[in-house]
């Protein structure tokens, strides 16, 4: 029995001949020509039907605060990190749970049905914790959150953070995450590697870490993670976040380490538009991007995802919670320009975040979850060139945005775009 039946999309891995999509509880039944009429038609006039898009890399805790107590006047990671430090103590649930909510339902209106956020531990109250953590089981089936204890002050560098990690384990993250680059030492930094894949192992969680986030090409944490994972059996369950030193490694030595991290298994986020704005602040000219290897890692066969990151943050005072902004920026920045290479730049939304996800079947295909996204344009190339509203968006086959004249519809109402305050 057709729920709902799409008539004349395009799907990308059928070519350009438009066809039919019919989906019957919560997932795709058929496609082809010309089905057999039922259920809520819908006529999508030759335009692209694609999964929806994964979020793998945000910070849902520190969203929407950009400019208090007061804006980040250099625009630098560090003078960001200060600011965000003065945020945390003011911080309570409700206002991180609004805000976080606030953001989603902006992601949610661009096609996002999946995100994984960070939330910062190295706070003794762990209220942002809480707050996303109720978030997260209010959501749950409309847009599934996965959250990540995130260190920003370290593990070993802040005061009883290996402490904090423990509670926010015991409290039901997905993830475990770390900032190795960020502990005060080197042997510190491999310590936190390895801490965090033994208490993955231990406690059956992903791992996301933000790893070599810097300019710094001795920042070599990225092979820590290749070898604990091999070594703790934990391929697959493993994220590496940002990566943006290996944009200074040497040649030899970058040849080698990506070999490992495809052996290791690795997923690998990129993030364009906070590390565009953040990296190459210590150079003069000429000013490296600061930017990790994503060509050479996609052709080394790794699952690379291209992430959002912050949205009106103190690291990142722009952005609107839209991916495709994001590979549109990677696109340039990465050069993933050639006939060839752009069909990555939709996949790094898709199937490979959601393989990181831990999703098997996020495609349009038959069988699969209806988790859908509905364009005006037929192709990728033509949604990356105009970066155009969503028609449509569908979460396990029911219709949760849509357009509305100008605006959008989300979750039965009109969506508001304004900034807070
Ligand atoms: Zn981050």
């Amino acid at each position: 029995m057709t729920d709902i039946l799409i008539r004349n999309a395009r799907i990308t891995a059928r070519g350009a001949e438009p066809c039919d999509v019919a989906i019957a509880g919560g997932r795709i039944a058929a496609i082809g020509p010309h089905l057999p009429g039922g259920g809520t038609e819908i006529d999508a006039a030759g335009g692209l039907l694609s999964p929806s898009f994964v979020e793998l890399h945000c910070h849902l805790d520190a969203t929407l605060t950009a400019g208090t107590p007061r804006p980040n006047r250099s625009g630098t990671l560090w003078e960001g990190i200060a600011l965000w430090a003065e945020i945390k103590p003011a911080l309570t649930e409700e206002s991180v749970y609004a805000r976080a909510r606030k953001t989603l339902l902006w992601m949610l209106s661009h096609g996002v049905t999946h995100v994984r956020t960070h939330v910062d531990v190295c706070d003794p109250s762990l209220v942002a914790l809480r707050a996303l953590l109720r978030l997260r089981e209010d959501l749950r089936g409309t847009l599934d959150l996965q959250l990540v204890a995130f260190p920003q002050e370290g593990i070993y560098a802040f005061a009883d953070g290996e402490a904090l990690m423990r509670e926010a384990i015991a409290l039901g993250v997905d993830c475990i995450g770390g900032i190795p680059h960020f502990e005060m030492t080197r042997e510190d930094g491999v310590r936190s590697v390895e801490w965090v894949l033994a208490q993955a192992r231990e406690h059956g969680r992903l791992v996301d870490i933000h790893c070599d986030e810097t300019d710094d090409d001795q920042s070599r944490f990225v092979e820590v993670m290749a070898a604990q994972t091999l070594r703790q059996g934990l391929s697959g369950k493993v994220t590496a976040s940002h990566l943006t030193a290996s944009h200074g490694y040497n040649g030899a030595y970058a040849g080698k380490l990506i070999g490992y991290m495809a052996r290791a298994g690795l997923h690998v986020v990129t993030n364009p538009l906070d590390n565009s704005v953040l990296q190459g602040r210590f150079d003069g000219y000429p000013t490296r991007r600061g930017h990790a290897r994503i060509k050479e890692m996609l052709q080394a066969g790794l699952n690379v995802a291209c992430g959002h990151d912050s949205v009106m943050d103190p690291w990142y005072p722009m952005g609107d919670g839209d991916p495709l902004k994001a590979a549109f920026v990677l696109m340039h920045y990465a050069q993933i320009v050639g006939a060839d290479e752009r069909p990555w730049l939709f996949r790094m939304l898709t199937d490979m975040p959601a393989a990181a996800f831990g999703l098997s079947d996020h495609a349009v295909a038959i069988g699969a979850p209806a988790d859908l996204i509905l364009w005006d344009v037929p192709t990728e190339d033509e949604a990356l060139r105009r970066l155009p509203p969503r028609r449509a968006i569908f979460r396990n086959g029911v219709l949760v945005a849509e357009r509305e004249g100008v605006g959008m519809r989300v979750l039965g109402e009109a969506l508001d775009v304004s900034p807070p305050g």
